[in-house]
């Protein structure tokens, strides 16, 4: 086994990959690295900011050194694990490149890859229906052959999974590829969607490959690398990103932050406490010379992107994941729209979540988004499929402010109304419906929310009155399908004593 789940939070895992120069705790993002030149030196990237694998493209290695075959460490001066890419991207863009499937594969091994691609053919952002058709079949098919192909046993192999925006190829594309013996699965052509800020097609695209991919494997999202996103993809399921964009963002003077991208010469302060941040002002990183500047803005990306990853390890851990969601997709509308497509797929987050060895801690809620929480939609359905009612007879009431529920001055002044004769229920978003006798378990006491009026409960209310077949229902201050309505306590009280009244 070479990928190791340690902690769960969402769909998304802090895990550690075995390759053979070394285990990587994930979620990790591998810098690019040029094989040729850099702006800063691959060693630089360990010692200076631990990052402790690289990714670099097998095929630029070929085309340099062709059969003058050297060992990619020692070109990178690198000596941690380091992924080749297979040249898959160049032929997106060119169309067309001189080496094989076989041949690249083949040369991977030779200039001792610990992690390899197959040269799939990536489907892009713009293919026609027929086109990605033939990417995922010619993808398939050199996925195949490719196992014929290796001949070494310690190194790991990537299986790109292509279909593009076209779900169904993909989920396809996945099924198949899933199935043969490969031990990562990197989501093929993002990099287009991301460029232009697609960011729900690839919620889309990466819960319906990981929906049918083996757990246990790891998955890539190639070309993702930015940190306002790194959260949602993690919280999806991605375990490890590649990323050119700290060194391509710093040749065009884009400075990166977690909550997006800041074009240096128009900064007056560094927001950021990074050991280059610290040190120069803006004005200064301006008036030097460009070279430096732009490995100085290279640097900085590189620290935003660490520090990013080490928030959502955190978050993982203390399973506030969500919270940080929350936050992180506000600061970009397209972003904030991904965030709200996770209603389509809160059952496949749900199925996810861990349920035990989970921190207990109150859960905040703050507006329709915050609905969507794994807890909410399991609540919901547990009351549903497991909840046996005490009573025949229901009384539903506003949820107190005060906490827990069955605590409050409102419920005992019920209690002495209605006595036992009636099962009281408590309505409100975010639950729902909150069973009086359950008030005090979890998380249904331990929550701040700052939901106001959404009204969402009503048609649970519904769902749950008549799934439990109660004989007879009264809400308080509500109407509701099916029940008697009184306005107050007070009416309740005078309903109930003319009741007694007409019985005695
Ligand atoms: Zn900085």
């Amino acid at each position: 086994m070479c990928f190791e789940v340690k902690e769960r939070d969402l769909c998304g895992r802090i895990g550690v990959l075995k390759t053979r120069r070394g285990n990587i705790e994930t979620p990790y993002v591998m810098p690019v690295v040029n094989p040729i030149r850099n702006i800063i030196e691959p060693s630089e990237l360990k010692s200076e900011f631990g990052f402790n694998m690289i990714i670099t493209n097998s095929y630029i290695i070929w085309k340099h050194y062709k059969d003058n075959i050297k060992d990619v460490h020692e070109i990178t001066k690198f000596d941690g694990p380091i992924m080749t890419d297979s040249g898959a991207y160049q032929l997106l863009v060119y169309g067309d490149i001189e080496v094989s499937n076989k041949e690249i594969i083949e040369y991977q091994e030779k200039i001792g890859s610990d992690i390899g691609v197959i040269l799939d053919v990536p489907t892009g952002a713009h293919a026609s229906r027929e086109e990605a058709e033939y990417t995922v079949m010619e993808t398939i098919r050199r996925a195949k052959e490719s196992i014929s192909y290796r001949k070494e046993k310690d190194i790991l192999w990537a299986g790109p999974i292509q279909g593009g925006t076209y779900l169904d190829l993909l989920e396809y594309c996945a099924k198949e590829i899933g199935k043969m013996d490969f031990h990562i699965h990197p989501l093929g052509s993002p990099t287009q969607i991301l460029e232009e800020y697609n960011y729900s097609k690839i919620v889309d695209m990466i819960v319906t490959a990981k929906r049918v991919l083996p757990p246990e494997r790891a998955f890539h999202l190639f070309g993702a690398g930015h940190p306002m996103m790194l959260s949602l993809a993690v919280a999806l399921g991605c375990d490890l990103f590649d990323s050119a964009a700290y060194a391509l963002y710093a040749k065009d003077g884009r400075y990166m932050t977690q909550n997006g991208t800041m074009r240096i010469e128009e900064l007056k302060e560094l927001p950021c406490c990074c050991p280059v941040c610290n040190k120069y002002s803006a004005k200064e990183l301006m008036e030097m010379e460009k070279e430096n500047r732009e490995k100085l803005i290279a640097k900085h990306n590189l620290y935003k992107v660490k520090e990013e990853i080490k928030l959502i390890k955190e978050a993982i851990r203390e399973g506030t994941l969500w919270e940080l969601l929350e936050a992180r997709c506000r600061s970009h509308p397209r972003l904030y729209e991904a965030f709200k497509r996770l209603s389509l797929y809160v059952d496949y987050i749900e199925e996810n979540d861990p349920v035990v060895n989970k921190k207990v801690r109150g859960l905040f809620f703050y507006d329709e988004t915050s609905i969507m929480r794994p807890e909410i939609l399991r609540y919901k359905k547990r009351i549903i499929e497991r909840y046996t009612k005490p009573k025949d007879k229901l009384i539903l009431v506003p949820m107190p402010k005060e906490k827990p529920f069955n605590k409050s001055k409102i419920f005992k002044k019920l209690k002495k109304i209605v006595g036992d004769e009636y099962h009281i229920c408590f309505y409100g978003d975010p639950f729902g419906i909150v069973p009086s006798e359950l008030s005090e378990t979890f998380p249904l006491s331990q929550f701040e929310s700052a939901l106001d009026n959404m009204k969402t409960w009503k048609s649970f209310a519904i769902e749950f009155i008549k799934s439990k077949e109660y004989k007879e229902v009264i809400i308080i201050g509500e109407e509701l399908e099916g029940a008697k309505s009184l306005s107050s306590i007070n009416d309740l009280e005078k309903y109930f004593r003319c009741k007694n009244e007409n019985i005695s």
